[in-house]
């Protein structure tokens, strides 16, 4: 596999795994520690559902039912995000892609846009665990932080750092999370060989402390590029 190991590159990655594996939570450890945005498709549908959006509208009983959303209707809003600003220094992708058109639709925008991805980080939890991650999930309403009712309890109550307020996402019951459970071995973890086929997939086991995690995936990450602040 060739790497590439550039002190003053983007980084642009996606991360891959089941609904509670944990990409929300380190993906936005991985963009502080570089300095990229994060873009989270469930995040930007859940704020489309909240403003009461046409897309928002859309998305809502697709979300509630733990199904995906139209691959037309996400591609087409994941194509105006990467065109912003920001996110020509790089990105790291959460939720996104979630089927194979998506993925190939992908390759398209990136390579209209000259970006090349670095690689693709599977998260790897059994099903058990992510299932007690999810139930006792609670998500800030205001700015999207997650916390966990056991391992990581917002620091008064249900109230975020931010001052928010942290609530239970209505697709976190556990019968709707089996559903998304079932919804991505069917259409997502195909992923897992389109990125393999391609050279880009790395794997990062997503068991363990939050802490424990974001080392390991910033192990691999710094074989691709440099994080910002030890850059030159
Ligand atoms: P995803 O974005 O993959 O759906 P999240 O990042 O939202 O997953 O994590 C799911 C839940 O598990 C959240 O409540 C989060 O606080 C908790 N969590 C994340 N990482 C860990 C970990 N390493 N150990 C224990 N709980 C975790
Ligand atoms: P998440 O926050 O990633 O768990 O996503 C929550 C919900 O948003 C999913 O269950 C889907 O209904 C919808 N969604 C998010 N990202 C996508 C995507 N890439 N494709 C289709 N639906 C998505």
């Amino acid at each position: 596999m060739t790497q590439r190991v550039a002190a003053d590159e983007a980084l642009r990655v996606i991360l891959l795994g089941p609904p509670g594996a944990g990409k929300g939570t380190q993906a936005r450890r991985v963009a502080d520690v570089y300095g990229i945005p994060h873009i989270a498709t469930g995040d930007i549908f859940r704020s489309h559902v909240r403003n009461g959006t046409e897309l928002g509208q859309k998305a809502e009983e697709y979300m509630s039912a733990g199904e995906l959303v139209p691959d037309e209707v996400v591609i087409a809003m994941v194509r105006d995000r990467l065109q912003e600003e920001d996110a020509a220094t790089g990105f790291v992708l959460d939720g996104f892609p979630r089927t194979v058109p998506q993925a190939q639709a992908l390759e398209g925008i990136l390579a209209d846009l000259g970006q090349p991805l670095d690689c693709v980080l599977r998260f790897s939890i059994d099903e058990e665990e992510v299932v007690r991650r999810i139930t006792g999930r609670r998500a800030c309403q205001d700015c999207g932080r997650n916390y966990h009712v056991d391992f990581d309890p917002p620091p008064q109550g249900d109230t975020c750092s931010c001052g928010g307020k942290a609530v239970q996402r209505k697709d976190d019951t556990e019968d709707v999370v089996r559903n998304r459970l079932d919804v991505y071995h069917r259409q997502t973890e195909p992923l897992e060989f389109f990125y393999w086929q391609r050279g880009l997939l790395r794997d990062v086991d997503a068991v363990g402390s939050v802490e424990d995690v974001t080392k390991r995936a910033l192990g691999v990450l710094a074989e691709y590029v440099a994080p910002s602040e030890a850059r030159p």
